[in-house]
């Protein structure tokens, strides 16, 4: 068993992502919510169909480390976007 490491939407606004469904209300168009590029957060959607506003309120990402036998704190990136 690998280490595994659970993601939070606070730190995965800190990293670049995508996600593509179809409109929730309406369901006709396509909604795109993206994070990154050193936003920190997730901006609001509005439906180009139906006009409702579509806000992401959580996710939660594991990732599992096959490679590392022992529990391991992941290490901090170096330099810039270091997470607290
Ligand atoms: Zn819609």
């Amino acid at each position: 068993m690998g280490n595994i490491i659970k993601f939070s939407m606070d730190r995965l606004e800190q990293r670049r992502f995508e996600l593509t469904f179809d409109c929730p209300n309406c369901g006709s168009a396509r909604i795109r919510i993206s994070a990154g590029k050193a936003r920190g957060y997730v901006e609001d959607v509005m439906c180009p169909k139906c006009g409702i506003r579509v806000i992401l309120d959580g996710l939660n990402i594991t990732v599992v480390n096959e490679a590392v036998p022992a529990p391991e704190i992941c290490p901090a990136p170096q330099g810039k976007g270091a997470i607290l």
